[in-house]
């Protein structure tokens, strides 16, 4: 059979439960029928395909169809990711202070070269708003810090006994900050 698509991208949604996950897949995903449910891992996962430049690019967006509640989400959901949606409720201030926890885990399990958004749902909800815009915005800057930091003490590690001369981020690795450019509602 021919095939329909240019790229496969797969993406993940991360965060508590109950910030909105699965409603975001459902709104985003083409119809209720294509929804695979892998029993081995436990994993849903939905697909729309979407142009880009020309490019018919499939997005192979997975749900923890409830694992996150046990913490358990592991290396396989991890695998072969290329961007990643770290998802809180605005209504609900834990789910704000978990993103770094989630942070914590792509980073122990996802490869250190995916990309990755925060995005603040049920955006409806203003008079029940617990997290100011500000403070979400706030979130974009520590993440690109920590990331940076990172970067730096990789580029530190790989220096190490090395030359004396000063550490230097190269110009490809800088780009993976490029988060900054999404909007916060
Ligand atoms: P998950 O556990 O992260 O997958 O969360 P769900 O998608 O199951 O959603 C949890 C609850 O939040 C459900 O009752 C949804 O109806 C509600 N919800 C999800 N998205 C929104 C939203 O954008 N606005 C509002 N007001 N409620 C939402």
């Amino acid at each position: 059979m021919a095939k329909t698509y240019d790229y496969l991208f797969k993406l993940l949604l991360i965060g508590d439960s109950g910030v909105g996950k699965t409603c975001l897949l459902f709104r985003f995903s083409e119809d209720s029928f294509n929804t695979t449910f892998i029993s081995t891992i436990g994993i849903d996962f939905k697909i729309r395909t979407i142009e880009l430049d020309g490019k018919r690019v499939k997005l192979q967006i997975w749900d923890t169809a409830g694992q996150e509640r046990f913490r358990t989400i592991t290396t396989a959901y991890y695998r072969g990711a290329m961007g990643i949606m770290l998802v809180y409720d605005i209504c609900n201030e834990k789910s704000f202070e978990n993103i770094k926890n989630w942070i914590r885990n792509i980073e122990e399990h996802a490869s250190s070269d995916v990309e990755k958004m925060i995005l603040g749902n049920k955006c409806d909800m203003t008079d029940r708003r617990q997290v100011s815009k500000d403070r979400g915005e706030k979130a974009f800057y520590t993440m690109g810090r920590d990331i940076l930091h990172n970067l730096s003490s990789k580029t530190t590690d790989n220096n190490a006994g090395g030359t004396g001369k000063p550490v230097k981020i190269t110009e490809k690795k800088s780009k993976r900050i490029k988060f900054f450019k999404c909007s916060l509602l």
